[in-house]
């Protein structure tokens, strides 16, 4: 019959197998084919985490995650579900933003309005769409099976819309607000940044340390001690904190008077090289209300008209005694913590810095000037009217933007916010009930980043995102926000507007009108990308447009994504989740690692480290990826290794032999799984066959418990174990010579079936890891073996175990055995003896049961294995008989962790000729392959041999013949008669030997064929 990945090489040749499957899954429409037959079963809802389509080449460590979602995917589909495979892209956002503002050359947002929006959103989005293009052949080409041909896109309409409804969602349920909030900003980009952007990336930067003396107001020589890094927020001071719980002291220094905590005296004299004296010690507390002056009063014009809202307030929580002076300077529009407190007290929000972070221009003398830039002016003002006690520079890690690199400065500004502080509760309910892979991830990792969860700022001062949909009235308060592109054309005051698209500047162009008569438009902003992103679970179903949909398949079965998600996509999508459709939009999280290089850095093309998978295809293939990316612990880090991989890929030639062999045999036998079932040949049996057996049902066991809790690296390394120590090292071996028997007895029938039955499972369980190699494998061997074979090796069902095919001690027993067989090949190896060689017997001393039950369950194997006359068992207390000074000599001996093994080294005039024949034999083989013979090819053979030898061979001629099939075969000590064929002259214990081979005509049909190895 035809096989449809055309002839297989009998090396592996992953280059070969893996075009041949692509093409056959091309041709056939094989993906489709798997999609259709599934869609009526059971539900399972993968939800693609949505990489950023920013270049054209994915990551590597994106490779491994969209691998290991194949796999997943794979699996469920074999188990019989109706997989939801929709890949997404995260098209929006400030990085395509800037990469086509490098296109242009600019530098800052207003030269954008200066070329113009519809070009550069126009722009951003091809960028977007071709990248992503390019990224999917990447994953088309690792063989990941996703719905390529309709990706969700966050920058369509329809996805847009969707975002636009859960807005307005939670509008109505008023949850989205605008006001004010303390943002980490970006002055290049010109944008708030989110908290999770904040911690991306940090630098260390060399930033002043002072001590400044703020005056007591209406004392001409008391100061407050204040120590700060940011004297550019000086000028925006309003309050003081100090600690209510701590001792403070006035204490004389010089001429001056200074207020600090008593705990940080020390620290202060070493600082200023100077003593300080006390003269009052009182608790903080009645500090409180204190009122002071500040040291650039003269110089900012804000400061002047706040002369009688400075005072001294009190908190706990943010001044601490561990570094400064105890008494910490607040400036609520540049900090959190301030801001916090400003709250409490009700102090004035005081934000002197613009969007582009320079002053502004209440901050009088500095207006203009860039906020960090200021800090060396501000220093040196200080200075010169007295006010600073001591400078310094430090050197500490600051979060500096992810995009730009600009050091990030904190300002309170107004922002569109989607109010989720308060479910706190909530969502660390859902959290607890998610099945979190490891589960540390939800159980530490994510409670621990929901410990400080604050409001969402949803908006940004940007152009590639969603347009945040609220209109506002100029004339009155009047605010709407719109659910949907229909419902924005029927209120629009134009409603026969043209929409291109629902993006900026587009769709500004429609304005609505107010009650009051006045004209709304839309405010600038667009949302952040993570809400986009978060969005997913039900945007990318259409919903609400398509409810049938949402109601089949919300929530998500299934997401997996890297460790760094926690506080990205993971928390978006339960933000989301949970504030438009009321509960986590999601039931088992699988985290995963990241790839680093083999030092342990991350991969970037500046460091020259950067690895892609197109450079592992092409040097290894395809499957070797991902069996090297699938066996790596999930959630540890792998460190990319070409080394590792080089080893890897002996794994794959492994299986490939042991599947070239079975097929070899299988097919020369012509052997029938349905004729000959393990059920049917039950009675004839092998205890090797049983334990093969009992090896396949554990595996599959084992295998499917890995993949039902997602630790499919343990899957890989259990089928890896299997495929490799169980079948090809040890059952393969076992089984050579039965399938040497020509007749077609139930003995051989026994071996085969129970080949591919372990074959057939191993391949099955391999379909998610390696599906080009499983494919083609499948093809050859599998596919046209049973009537009821499907079309493709990934529509086959996943196997099932009986635990009554379980055998432990069956199990043990090989195991006991397999030890005592290397124990013998020790002995043998110190003897100088070959394997070849025959020996008389071989007596094992244990008083282990595993060990002399194993020696009589597998006897008929260990003979043929040790290759012995005898085998015997005794007890330790025996062994003495072996070991006294007249049979030391005979016997070798090895030990072995349950006792000894003992060798009878005495061999008889027959043994000598049978191990000679052996050796005889091997020689010819590999003469046989070196001709390129079929394995069934008759030969003609003469065997010129050493003058002694020659009687001693005789009695093993019709051995010999039959062993390397040869027609006729002849012994002889010199050449005679013809000298046509393969001629080669061989070395055996030191006697010069030659053999000349000649191939033969093919047999007739029916003659009875022989093989050999
Ligand atoms: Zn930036
Ligand atoms: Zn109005």
């Amino acid at each position: 019959m035809k096989n449809h990945v055309g002839e297989l090489p009998k090396l592996y040749d992953a280059k070969r197998i893996e075009e041949n499957t692509k093409k056959f899954w091309n041709q056939e429409d094989i993906y489709q084919l798997v999609k259709e037959r599934k869609s009526q079963c059971p539900k399972f809802y993968f939800l693609d985490g949505p990489p950023f389509p920013s270049s054209d080449t994915p990551h590597i460590g994106t490779c491994w995650n969209k691998v290991l979602k194949d796999s997943v995917i794979r699996y469920h589909r074999s188990k019989g579900y109706n997989v939801r495979d929709q890949p997404g892209y995260d098209c929006h956002g400030l990085p395509i933003e800037l990469a086509i503002e490098q296109k242009f050359g600019i530098k800052t947002k207003k030269d954008i309005e200066h070329i113009g929006l519809e070009e550069f959103v126009t722009d951003c989005r091809e960028f977007a769409v071709n990248n992503s293009k390019s990224m999917t052949r990447t994953f088309q080409e690792l063989g990941v099976w996703m719905d390529w041909a309709a990706p969700y896109m966050t920058h369509d309409d329809e996805y847009i819309e969707s975002d636009w409804w859960s807005l307005k969602e939670a509008w109505k349920k008023g949850l989205f607000e605008h006001g004010l909030r303390v943002v980490h900003w970006c002055p290049r980009d010109e944008t708030v940044l989110s908290d999770y952007e904040v911690v991306l990336e940090y630098k260390m930067l060399r930033d002043p340390s002072i001590y400044v003396k703020f005056q007591v107001e209406g004392k001409e020589n008391e100061f407050v001690l204040i120590w700060t890094t940011t004297p550019w927020t000086l000028p925006s001071n309003v309050a003081i904190m100090v600690n209510p719980e701590a001792e403070y002291v006035k204490a004389r220094l010089g001429n001056a008077v200074l207020i600090l905590a008593k705990a940080r005296i020390k620290s202060v004299e070493d600082k200023s090289q100077s003593q300080m004296e006390i003269i009052e010690t009182f608790p903080g507390t009645r500090l409180e209300g204190l009122r002071y002056r500040s040291p650039l009063e003269n110089l900012v014009t804000a400061q002047k008209k706040l002369i009688d809202a400075r005072r001294i307030v009190l908190s706990k929580e943010y001044v601490t005694l561990e570094e400064g002076t105890g008494c910490v300077h607040s400036a609520p529009g540049h900090g959190e913590e301030d801001y916090q407190v400003g709250l409490q007290y009700n102090l004035p929000i005081l934000m002197l810095v613009n969007d582009q972070g320079r002053f502004l221009e209440d901050a009088g003398k500095y207006s203009g000037k860039f906020a960090r830039e200021a800090n060396a002016e501000i220093i040196e003002d200080l200075k010169t009217n007295g006010s600073l006690l001591y400078a310094e520079e430090i050197e500490h890690r600051s979060p500096v933007c992810w995009r730009c690199k600009t050091p990030l400065i904190i300002r309170a500004t107004d922002q569109w916010i989607v109010r989720v502080a308060h479910l706190k509760d909530t969502f660390i309910k859902e959290v607890e009930a998610t099945r979190w892979v490891p589960d540390w991830a939800g159980a530490s990792q994510f409670k621990n980043w929901l410990a400080n969860l604050k409001d969402w700022v949803v908006s940004r001062q940007r152009f590639w995102g969603t347009p945040l949909p609220v209109w506002t009235c100029s004339a009155c308060v009047e605010v709407q926000v719109i659910g949907s592109k229909e419902e924005l054309l029927k209120r629009s005051s134009t409603p026969t507007i043209d929409l291109l698209n629902l993006h900026v500047p587009w769709v500004d162009k429609v304005k609505l009108r107010c009650k009051c008569g006045g004209e709304m438009t839309r405010i600038p902003d667009v949302m952040v990308g993570w809400y986009d992103s978060g969005a997913a679970s039900y945007a990318s179903l259409g919903h609400p447009k398509n409810p049938e949909l949402t109601k089949y398949w919300w929530p998500a079965d299934f997401i997996v994504e890297g460790r760094d998600q926690i506080s990205g996509w993971f928390f978006s999508l339960l933000k989301a989740g949970v504030v438009t459709m009321g509960t986590s939009p999601y039931k088992t999280v699988l985290m995963h690692g990241f790839v680093l290089d083999d030092k342990g850095r991350e991969m970037h093309k500046s460091l020259g480290n950067f690895v892609t998978s197109q450079e592992v295809i092409e040097k290894f293939g395809r499957d070797i990826f991902r069996y090297y990316v699938l066996q790596t612990t999930i959630w540890e880090d792998l460190r990319f290794s070409w080394d590792a991989i080089k080893q890897y890929s002996g794994d794959l030639s492994t299986f490939w032999n042991t599947y070239v062999f079975a097929s070899t045999y299988m097919t020369l036998d012509k052997f029938q799984p349905q004729k000959w079932s393990l059920k049917k040949l039950a009675q004839s049996l092998r205890p090797e066959d049983k334990w093969l057996l009992s090896r396949t049902h554990r595996t599959i066991k084992e295998v499917t418990a890995a993949m039902e809790d997602y630790r499919i690296h343990e899957a890989v390394r259990k089928l890896k174990n299997f495929l490799i120590e169980d079948l090809s090292h040890t059952y393969v071996r076992y089984i050579r010579r039965r399938t040497w028997i020509e007749k077609e007895t139930a003995d051989k029938q026994s071996a085969y079936a129970t080949l591919y039955f372990a074959l057939k499972s191993a391949l099955v369980m391999l379909t998610p890891i390696l599906p080009f190699l499983t494919e083609a494998i499948y093809q050859d061997m599998f596919r046209n073996a049973e009537p009821k074979n499907p079309e493709t090796a990934h529509l086959l069902e996943w196997p099932t175990y009986e635990d009554k095919m379980i055998s432990d001690e069956l199990e043990a027993e090989m195991d006991a055995a397999k030890t005592i067989a290397s124990a013998v090949a020790v002995v043998r190896g110190e003897k100088a003896l070959k394997q070849r060689q025959p020996v008389r017997r071989i007596i094992v001393a244990s008083n282990s049961k595993t060990a002399r039950s194993g020696l009589k369950t597998y006897s008929d194997l260990l003979l043929e294995q040790m290759n012995t006359r005898s085998l015997s068992g005794i007890s330790v207390e025996k062994k003495t008989k072996y070991e006294q000074p007249e049979s030391s000599a005979q016997f070798a001996k090895s030990n072995f962790p349950d006792g000894t093994v003992y060798l009878d080294l005495k061999l008889t005039r027959r043994d000598v000729a049978e191990g000679l024949a052996r050796d005889i034999v091997r020689r010819i083989q590999q003469m046989r392959k070196e001709m390129d013979l079929k394995v069934d090819a008759y030969i003609e053979a003469k065997l010129i041999v050493p003058h002694k030898i020659r009687k001693l061979l005789r009695t093993q001629q019709r051995y010999l013949a039959h062993e390397v099939r040869a027609k006729r075969l002849t012994i002889s000590t010199e050449k005679t008669g013809s000298q046509d064929g393969f001629s080669k002259a061989w070395e055996i214990n030191k006697e010069k030997y030659e053999f000349i081979l000649r191939e033969l005509p093919v047999p007739k049909r029916n003659e009875t064929r022989r093989k050999s190895s």
